[in-house]
């Protein structure tokens, strides 16, 4: 018999466990707190379930650990870079980043950026993740462990998490959702969903979902151009979703929600960063409840990119801080993002598993 692992199982989903190995529903919530508030790691650790029960869980049922295969940190900013082997041998890599010094919250503040999926579909040019292809998508439990297995290694409890690792995460929204459903159960891990980000490349409809479904996490968008040339050679996702199809769903995430979005802008040299796009930028933010992020451009030279991906470079720091200030006397309420992890490749846009990139060098 196959067991089932319950690892990455709903409330809802342990309950229908639960009855069909024919005990009381009530045996589910007790479950469900040992799983993901305790993240105990055996069925001999739930000490309130009777021997026999226990027994009977052993038999029929796991709870899905994950290995550490390799870690680095960061010797600049202490960022700590994890390499997850799974269970079929295929590995990711998740993020846990400690706040600058400087920030107000640095006392509390930590953050666990998790992937989605074993590498990804979409191609985008500036992305390390893309050259590896796509894999597979991450089932709830594996993302589930990237937070539990980091956490152990953490010092400091993790506050906030953002799905901005590998993968495209509305590529995978069901796994992702029921993710974020336990992680903001208060049975469950307990974060508040305010603390939790998802991050898209651009799927207007998954967008409009969102807000259908009044998920009560964040939303960002990368957005880095809102002239349809561009942003399809930088992200090909644009020849099915045109910037105009993710302005209005993002107008459609706003009115439904009341929730602010945040668009995400890798300024390019050269490709993204004239005063017209300055002035798309003033144009969409007007339209939206937004705040910009400009996020340096963080190489990935070692995937040895190829053509466009090869051509593209950063702007300096004066240019990155020329092109927030226009946004700024624009009164567009702009942040610069802070790189963290680039001396470990574990900056935004720089994860990938090198021994399983789709381009062999
Ligand atoms: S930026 Fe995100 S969506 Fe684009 S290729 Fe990388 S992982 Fe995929």
């Amino acid at each position: 018999m196959t067991k089932t692992n319950l690892k990455g199982l709903t409330q809802k989903a342990l309950e229908q466990f639960i009855l069909s190995v024919g005990e009381p529903k009530y045996r589910a919530s007790q479950i469900y707190q040992w799983l993901y508030k305790y993240r105990v790691s055996s069925f001999e650790a739930m000490t309130n379930l009777s021997v026999s029960l226990r027994e009977k869980l052993n038999e029929a049922a796991t709870i899905e650990q994950f290995s550490v295969a390799a870690s680095q940190t960061s010797n600049v900013d202490g960022t700590v870079k994890f390499l997850y082997e799974l269970s079929d041998g295929k590995k990711i890599e998740t993020v846990l980043i400690p706040p600058r010094i400087t920030a107000v919250d640095a006392e509390e503040r930590m953050t666990l950026c998790v992937s989605t999926q074993i590498g990804c579909a979409l191609d985008c040019k500036f992305c390390a993740t893309a050259s590896m292809g796509f894999l597979r998508n991450l089932t709830t439990s594996e993302i589930l462990n990237q937070y539990i297995t980091a956490q152990t290694f953490s010092e400091k409890p993790i506050t906030n998490i953002v799905f901005m690792g590998m993968g495209e995460p509305m590529l995978n929204y069901d796994n992702v959702m029921d993710a974020v459903e336990i992680i903001t159960d208060q049975n469950g891990i307990g974060l508040s969903p305010k603390r939790i980000t998802l991050s898209t490349a651009g799927y207007a409809k998954h967008i409009r979902k969102m807000a259908d479904e009044d998920r009560k996490i964040k939303l960002a968008l990368s957005l880095h151009s809102l002239r349809d040339e561009v942003r399809s050679d930088l992200m090909p996702i644009t020849k099915k979703f045109s910037v105009e199809d993710l302005l209005s769903a993002l107008e459609y995430y706003n009115k439904k929600t009341k929730k602010s979005v945040m668009l995400e802008y890798i300024v390019f040299e050269g490709v993204n960063d004239t005063d017209q796009d300055v002035q798309l930028l003033v144009k969409a933010a007007r339209r939206l409840d937004c705040r910009v992020n400009l996020i340096p451009y963080h190489s990935i030279e070692f995937t040895h990119p190829q053509g466009y991906s090869a051509a593209l470079h950063g702007v300096s720091k004066e240019g990155l801080e020329r092109f927030w200030k226009k946004l700024r006397m624009n009164d567009v309420i702009t942040f610069i993002r802070h790189s963290a992890g680039v001396d470990i490749d574990a900056a935004c846009g720089q994860l990938a598993v090198k021994n399983e990139l789709a381009i062999a060098h």
